[in-house]
């Protein structure tokens, strides 16, 4: 399969324009084709000669995705299902607000982790997303924009584990961040993991610095190993790792929770939860699980009605933890990571 010029950097890009025959400040044009412009044809790059375009088509193609569906939410929200080169599909959305547009983006195929409640490990996965895949979501996102909207924000918290795919990660996110590639501030970037505490010492050794989340979702292994079952480190060394993350960037962390009605929404929840965050410097994001069909047929798992996620909040803030509750967004359709492509499968093999 012919290599995608997102999956490229900056100097492969200028030494393969040079192997081309080109000069370097037309590797500059065609870098800004590709990330400025958002160029996804060869013909489009108008002030690169025909025969340089030529010679870079005969073994590149510009990217490697397409949009195969745009799902509008009342609300808003645009999720996209994007189509790969292997006909495997992943999802990316845009989330837009009063002053913000953030885009939610994957990192794999599927997802190894298996959470409990999560649409997008109920297959396992099926491969990692390269560098080009990874950073097109962004440059497909802007091109659904709608008038006088830009993408502010960027969270990777679609399909996938970040950690477990940090060689396509970490270049993508580079090009998203480099001044050359699509430019947008590291600190408007974040990305989520579901604790793996090896991977996030590299992920902190990565220049510039990200924001961290880590799903934590309960306080105590044995109730966490209930609910990311494949998940193999204690609580105690997934927060030792978030906390130097912050120790070395100085970024604080957020700390997500699924809320599960009786699973871990309960009392006892939220005190070890307290007595594990401590007085550590961070915030908690209570997100109220959006169900998805499947699992609610399968587990009976459900989400807490307001009251019970209010009265959790009260407890956490009780022991002296920053809380905020995410509002839920895109719920009047498939609303959470992985269920758009799950809607897809299951259409496909009807
Ligand atoms: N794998 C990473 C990032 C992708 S999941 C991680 O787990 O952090 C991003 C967030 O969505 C995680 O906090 C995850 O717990 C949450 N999530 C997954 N399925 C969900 C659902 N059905 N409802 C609400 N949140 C969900
Ligand atoms: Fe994977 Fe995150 Fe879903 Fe867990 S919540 S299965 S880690 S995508």
């Amino acid at each position: 399969m012919q290599r995608a010029l997102t999956d490229l950097s900056n100097d492969a890009i200028d030494a393969l324009v040079s192997e081309c025959g080109g000069k370097p400040f037309q590797a500059r044009q065609v870098l800004h084709w590709l990330w400025k412009h958002g160029a996804d044809s060869f013909e489009q790059m108008r002030n690169v000669p025909t025969a340089l375009r030529a010679a870079l088509a005969r073994e590149h193609v510009v990217r490697h995705a397409t949009i195969n569906k745009v799902d509008d939410a009342e609300d808003g929200t645009q999720k996209l299902l994007l189509r790969l080169r292997d006909n495997e599909t992943v999802e990316c959305v845009i989330i837009p607000d009063e002053e913000r547009t953030t885009l939610c983006i994957s990192t794999q195929v599927g997802c190894p982790v298996a959470c409990v409640f999560c649409a997008s490990g109920m297959f396992g996965v099926r491969r990692n997303l390269t560098a080009g895949e990874i950073a097109e979501q962004v440059l497909l996102a802007q091109s659904q924009l709608r008038p006088n909207r830009r993408l502010t924000n960027l969270v990777v918290m679609g399909m996938g584990e970040p950690m477990l795919n940090l060689d396509g990660l970490l270049p993508a996110l580079a090009r998203i961040h480099d001044a050359d590639g699509i430019g947008m501030g590291a600190r408007r970037i974040t990305v989520s993991t579901s604790g793996f505490p090896r991977q996030m010492e590299r992920f902190a050794a990565a220049d510039p610095s990200y924001n961290l989340a880590v799903s934590l979702h309960a306080g105590d292994d044995e109730l966490r190993k209930r609910l990311v079952p494949t998940a193999t480190s204690p609580v105690r060394d997934i927060i030792a790792a978030a906390h130097r993350y912050f120790g070395q960037k100085g970024r604080e962390v957020t700390y997500e929770v699924v809320l599960l009605e009786g699973v871990n929404d309960r009392p006892d929840d939220a005190v070890s939860l307290v007595n594990a965050l401590g007085s550590l410097p961070c915030t908690v994001n209570l997100i109220p699980w959006n169900p998805v069909e499947e699992i609610v047929a399968q587990k009976g798992l459900r989400r807490p009605s307001v009251v019970r996620i209010d009265s959790f909040a009260d407890s956490l803030r009780g022991g002296g933890l920053k809380v905020t509750v995410r509002r839920q967004r895109g719920a009047d359709r498939s609303a959470a990571c992985g269920q758009l492509r799950l809607r897809a499968l299951d259409a496909a093999s009807s």
